[in-house]
């Protein structure tokens, strides 16, 4: 604690990031994908001329915006491109959420969030999941200078069609409303299409789950115009090159390739399922998921334990020590040889 610090910062708690581990594990913790990315990115990694690294790169990321445009039917003046969904969502904050009314966001959702709530003076209401864990929309609907939750939600899993945050958008107007995509491409359904109906809808997606690229720290938001150009603002007056030029030309490459995209995606839901089905044989409870990850508790054994027991067995999966979490754990889907040795270990532990 220094004094030199600003009251915010001091106050601030930061997230704490799923450990990274220097050994070999068996890595289950932080929602990576366990497919490599599109083979065009590691061409495009060999095919780049060191020599472009003199120069400062496109501070608009033209040719990236623009495959994302396309990507998503979308004008280019509707995507805005950061280092990773986290710096995009942090832009977001600060050129949106800073009214005299509180934020709301539900109570379990992406741990960031009230994070940027502190550092950047924001106030924020949070409102409890229903019964099936899921985010609550009605109740998100109160008095509001903003309201952001991820879909599907993290890190639970549920996710909400298009036409019921359409309903939400029908009565919130005034403000912004931003859904965080980060694990869409999972089995959820984007409400990107609705960008063109509601002006202050703004949705934020990344690189770093379904096209394999967390290491690139690669994330976007597409949104009106109005909304895309708030952001931009925020970030010419803070960085005005975010976005580095090898980053740019991957990111162009893994959206060029959808075959491979498609594949892995499906790989990932077939063993998400799989593993669902094992997983509830084995007395868990797992809840709903249309994303990279499945959490789960059981009845008879310990969170905290079972964590243990699986780490001294060389697999990392992720404990939330919070009060509404203490009993699950969250696991992200491997591929089907890992989950093999997650469910033997399991095997061992629950007997
Ligand atoms: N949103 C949610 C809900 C997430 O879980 C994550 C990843 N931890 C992010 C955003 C940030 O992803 P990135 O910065 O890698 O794009």
């Amino acid at each position: 604690m220094s004094k030199f610090w600003s009251p915010e910062v001091r106050e601030l708690t930061p997230y704490v990031p799923g450990e990274q581990p220097r050994e070999r594990l068996i890595k289950l913790n932080t929602n990576e994908n366990p497919y490599p990315p599109a083979p065009g990115v590691e061409q495009a990694l060999r095919d780049y001329p060191a020599d472009h690294l003199r120069l400062y790169p496109d501070p608009d990321a033209t040719v990236l915006r623009q495959a994302l445009a396309t990507e998503h039917d979308v004008e280019l003046e509707q995507v805005f491109v950061g280092n990773g969904s986290d710096e995009v969502l942090a832009l977001a904050f600060q050129t949106f959420f800073r009214q005299q009314r509180p934020l709301l966001m539900p109570a379990i959702t992406y741990s960031f969030y009230p994070v940027y709530c502190r550092l950047y003076g924001i106030t924020y209401r949070t409102v409890a999941l229903g019964d099936q864990w899921q985010v609550p929309l009605e109740s998100l609907t109160g008095e509001n200078g903003g309201v952001i939750f991820a879909n599907p939600n993290a890190p639970t899993g549920h996710g909400h069609g298009r036409d019921a945050i359409a309903g939400l958008l029908d009565r919130v107007s005034d403000s912004v409303v931003l859904v965080d995509e980060a694990y869409v491409d999972f089995g959820g359904e984007s409400v990107v299409p609705l960008v063109r109906h509601y002006p202050n809808l703004l949705v934020t997606g990344t690189f770093s789950k379904s096209r394999s690229l967390a290491g690139l720290r690669l994330g976007y938001a597409i949104g009106s115009r109005e909304l895309i150009e708030g952001l931009e603002r925020v970030k010419n007056s803070f960085n005005s090159y975010p976005i580095d030029s090898i980053a740019i030309a991957t990111g162009v490459a893994a959206l060029a390739d959808r075959s491979h995209f498609e594949a892995c995606r499906e790989k990932v839901i077939t063993t998400r399922e799989r593993t669902r089905q094992h997983l509830a044989t084995l007395g868990f409870e797992v809840l709903p998921s249309q994303t990279n990850f499945l959490l789960v508790r059981h009845e008879d054994y310990d969170a905290g334990q079972l964590f243990v027991g699986l780490r001294e067995r060389g697999i990392l999966v992720r404990h939330f020590n919070t009060e509404a979490l203490r009993d699950f754990m969250r696991i992200s889907i491997g591929t089907d040889d890992e989950m093999d040795s997650l469910l033997e270990a399991f095997e061992a532990l629950c007997r």
